[in-house]
């Protein structure tokens, strides 16, 4: 793990081009790997979160109007900024959010500037409907505008990551930006953003760090925000909605998950214990995505109850030696607690068993051991709601209808996986569950071209993709009369 030494990072909020502290209640961010005490962050105030919001508005009337070449080259600009500072910025992020140093320069950094760059691409060469006279003696075209200030709130797994699906498809879009991150994670995109203003024109993207009942919900409410863009929890994602009826702004949602793994008696069960180990508990099961519910069928349940076990049980954390580790820490020592009183919980049902994990490893941090639990039922609670740690469970099932409705008898819709080596059976699967991605013997690859986003509870909108572009945009019909035309 990285040590506070080795870190340049700044507390300072971008708001109209300028770094100011904050001037609202002072919030202490943590080491989780560790416990300690990284830095206090003061957060925006009221004054500090209309500022920011004032001055998103008045950068709107220039940037709407710089054409996509333009936008895009400042994007491209943005995304070497971030690679040219990403050993400090993944340091950052290792050491405030706990995970490897390794996964958060080659995964976390790697991503958000692809995702730059990819946005840079997609604003040039958006397509839509064709100009006609839909009427004879009337031209109708269609434009695709942007929509004013757009206010993005993101949660804490992937800060920087976030931070770059929410701000490059809005900036690209043509909009200006307030962005507020997780209280628990501000410092890396707090530092991106002292390097900032010889790229963005002042106002265009403002960072306000600060707690959702106060800064997230000033932004929510606020009416000259036309669009709020929030990662994170179902009932977070219920409150921002309340908060945004009164201005009837925009809403995107990327809320919770509950990924099932099905696994049928022909997949193959080295790549589904590879799976699984890896994105089962990647990022310490902190990810909406996570490959934590398997439905395994009877014919191969018992072998990859074994040979999982096995594998999980050789996950590296805690280790002196950060490169050598799998996973971090949870979060918070609040998140650990929640983490191990779900799996409490279920150990008190005398039908589940504990493969492997289950403890509070001792020592500082706040670890938890990776968790197998099988012999789950579809109704238990570690089922159905989502634990976000280090846990998966496993359900036996015998016939393919039984895991299908069982699949999709969650509030969740975010993500899937089928594992088998019949391609009817996959795309069986792949057509009726009901998630807003199913992987076919695979899990957790995400690509910046392909839309990620939820169905049911897991909220609407899409992240990544053109069609992201689509969400922070608008179409509008421009109609001619005129005489030239039959
Ligand atoms: P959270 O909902 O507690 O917080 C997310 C963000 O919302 C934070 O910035 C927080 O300050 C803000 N917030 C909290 N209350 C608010 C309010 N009343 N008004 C406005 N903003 C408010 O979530 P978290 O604990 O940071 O993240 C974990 C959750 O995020 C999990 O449920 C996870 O599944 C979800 N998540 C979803 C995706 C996805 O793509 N669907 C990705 C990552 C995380």
């Amino acid at each position: 793990m990285p040590s506070l030494s080795q870190l340049q990072f700044s507390t300072k909020l971008l708001i109209d081009g300028e770094l100011f502290e904050g001037e609202g209640r002072t919030e202490t961010i943590y080491a989780p790997a560790t416990g300690e005490v990284i830095s206090q962050v003061r957060e925006a105030s009221t004054e500090q979160v209309n500022h920011a919001i004032a001055a998103a508005k008045r950068a709107y009337y220039s940037w709407s109007r710089t054409t996509p070449q333009q936008r895009s080259t400042v994007l491209l600009e943005i995304a070497n900024l971030i690679e040219n500072h990403a050993p400090n910025l993944a340091r950052i992020e290792a050491l405030n959010c706990g995970k490897p140093l390794h996964q958060a320069l080659n995964d976390d950094l790697t991503a958000a500037v692809d995702v730059f760059r990819f946005f840079a691409g997609a604003v040039r060469c958006q397509y839509g409907q064709l100009s006609a006279e839909y009427i004879p003696g009337y031209t109708s075209m269609v434009r695709r505008d942007a929509l004013g200030v757009v206010a993005s709130i993101a949660p804490w797994n992937y800060p920087l990551m976030m931070a770059a699906w929410k701000i490059a498809p809005a900036l690209a879009a043509g909009n200006t930006l307030v962005f507020k991150p997780s209280e628990h994670t501000p410092l890396s995109i707090l530092e991106l953003a002292t390097h900032l203003d010889s790229i963005l024109p002042k106002g265009c993207l403002n960072v306000v760090s600060g707690g959702g009942e106060n800064v997230g919900s000033l932004l929510a409410r606020h009416r000259d925000v036309r669009m709020i863009s929030l990662t994170g929890d179902i009932v977070t994602g219920q409150k921002v909605l309340k908060d945004a009826v009164d201005s009837l702004k925009r809403t995107h949602l990327e809320l919770g998950g509950k990924a099932p793994v099905i696994v049928c008696n022909d997949a193959d069960i080295d790549l589904v214990v590879e799976g699984v180990t890896k994105y089962g508990y990647y990022n310490a099961g902190q990810d909406c995505t996570a490959a934590c519910r398997i439905y395994a069928q009877a014919g191969i349940h018992d072998r990859l109850v074994e040979e999982l076990g096995n594998a999980v049980s050789k996950l590296k954390f805690a280790q002196c030696q950060d490169s050598d580790n799998d996973l971090g820490p949870l979060i918070s020592l609040r998140q650990r607690d929640r983490v191990a009183s779900f799996v409490e919980r279920a150990l008190t049902e005398a039908h589940i068993q504990r493969v492997t994990g289950a403890t509070i490893p001792s020592g500082s941090g706040y670890f938890y051991q990776p968790t197998l639990l099988a012999g789950c039922l579809q109704h238990d609670e570690i089922v159905q709601r989502e634990v976000f740690g280090p846990v998966v469970t496993v359900t036996r099932f015998d016939e393919i209808p039984q895991a299908l409705a069982w699949a999709n008898d969650t509030e969740y819709g975010l993500a899937s996986s089928v594992w088998t080596r019949d391609l009817d059976k996959a795309m069986h699967f792949a057509t009726h569950l009901e998630y807003g991605c199913t992987w076919i013997n695979s899990h957790f690859m995400l690509a910046s071209e392909m839309p990620h986003g939820g169905l049911k509870r897991s909220g609407h909108g899409k992240e990544l993709s053109s069609d992201s572009l689509q969400d922070y945009s608008v179409v509008r019909h421009i109609m001619a009369r005129h005489a030239l035309i039959n």
